[in-house]
């Protein structure tokens, strides 16, 4: 058994997990998440019940980093820096330079930030940062950088190119990525586990529905098809994104609207989706409760989710021409049996099916009817486990 910290930095967050492997126990876990120069929160949790919680003057990740240690070690979390076998950090873009997990060095690095930063400019330069640190502070520990793109580097040609000149693809990188890659990996994976069949015999579409949203049409264990693409704008409707749009519809508005190319892409990508369409809230239980109150806007945004998923769900049935099992997960996924039912309902013309029994629940479990020829199922999410899974790759954990 072998301890590994998974580490998940954003623009201004860092979430860690302490788990140990190969059990998947989590041990400890905790964020610090910066709300401008002052008061940052940091908090700390472990599995004796143990919390530190306090509000601090944290200026930059570098910072965190420090205090994160200095807080495992005050809270005997750990002892000493030792008992940390192995290090694993989320990083959101790998481009097409990193199709696999990685041991991270100065060059894996610097290409994170350089090279790749323009492809995710708000994670990767950040993530970046986050590496040196722990580098410094744990020189002779394994670090490996796992990439959110990675699963879905196996998606073929045809789905990953865009319709546009050829060259824009090779001269600048203009393709679909993908994100949430890691969730959709756990998620596959757990389904296969649960069903008892290896991945090369599943065709799985799984739904990470958070604030973010994507669906991924998963093949033999590989990723075909994704709804994210160069960027997490497209797809299906989300918190505050609109997913899916015409393009031409784009220019129009900023020609109509006397607007600048940020401040579309900020109305595009910060207040579309759910918050655009019902004007109540981006985050859908605010969207359901004022649903029930009988706001129309929020019923539409609650509908027009809904639609678009199934849109999707349609769309890879099609790609993969079949599916044998639909996974649910994130936020509302995980958390809304009405999401996951009304989702369905509206599918069922090719055999999945909700169990509203089954469907009651918050915990892994198959939604689906026994017997019925489509499997459905919730599975939540853990990508910290499965980041942790990359690093024993790495590092021997016997
Ligand atoms: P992120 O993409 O930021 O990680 P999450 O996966 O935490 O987001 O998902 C957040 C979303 O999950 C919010 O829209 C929130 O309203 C929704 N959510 C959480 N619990 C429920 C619930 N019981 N029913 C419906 N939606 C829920």
């Amino acid at each position: 058994m072998k301890l590994m910290m998974s580490v998940n930095a954003g623009s201004s967050s860092l979430k860690y997990q302490l788990i140990e492997m190969p059990e998947a126990n989590a041990i400890a876990k905790g964020q610090v998440e910066r709300k401008g120069l002052k008061d940052s929160e940091f908090e700390l949790e472990d599995n004796k019940g143990n919390e530190v919680t306090k509000t601090l003057d944290i200026k930059d990740h570098a910072q965190a980093v420090e205090l994160l240690f200095k807080h495992l070690l005050e809270a005997n979390v750990i002892d000493n820096f030792d008992e940390i076998a192995g290090v694993g950090h989320r990083v959101v873009a790998g481009g097409e330079i990193y199709s696999n997990s990685v041991l991270i060095d100065e060059e894996v690095v610097r290409v994170i930030h350089d090279d790749l930063g323009k492809f995710a400019p708000l994670h990767n330069p950040a993530q970046a940062v986050v590496m040196k640190s722990f580098l410094k502070r744990l020189p002779n520990v394994p670090q490996v950088a796992v990439f959110d793109t990675a699963f879905h580097s196996t998606m073929p040609e045809v789905n990953y190119l865009y319709s546009l000149p050829y060259e824009y693809y090779e001269e600048y990188g203009a393709r679909r990525y993908g994100f949430h890659g890691t969730s959709h990996k756990y998620i596959s994976r757990r389904t296969s586990e649960i069903l008892g069949k290896p991945m090369d015999e599943l065709k799985i579409i799984t739904a990470h529905l958070g604030n973010g949203a994507s669906l991924t049409a998963v093949e033999n264990g590989k990723v075909v098809d994704t709804s994210l693409g160069f960027t997490p704008l497209v797809g299906v409707t989300m918190g505050t994104r609109t997913g899916d749009i015409d393009v031409s519809l784009v220019a129009y508005l900023m020609e109509e609207m006397d607007l600048s190319m940020d401040e579309m892409m900020n109305i595009l990508n910060n207040k579309s989706g759910l918050l655009g369409i019902s004007g109540v809230s981006s985050d859908m239980r605010e969207v359901m409760e004022a649903r029930e109150e009988g706001n129309h806007r929020a019923a539409l945004a609650y509908d027009i989710f809904i639609n678009r998923i199934q849109k999707y769900i349609g769309n890879y049935v099609a790609t993969m021409n079949g599916v044998d099992a639909i996974v649910f997960t994130a936020g509302i996924g995980e958390n809304s049996p009405e999401v996951r039912q009304d989702v369905i309902d509206g599918v069922t013309f090719f055999g999945a099916q909700v169990d509203p029994e089954l469907n009651d629940t918050r915990a892994e479990a198959i939604i689906s009817p026994e017997g019925a020829p489509v499997a459905v199922l919730n599975v939540p999410t853990n990508e910290e486990v499965e980041i942790a899974r990359e690093v024993v790759k790495f590092v021997d954990v016997e």
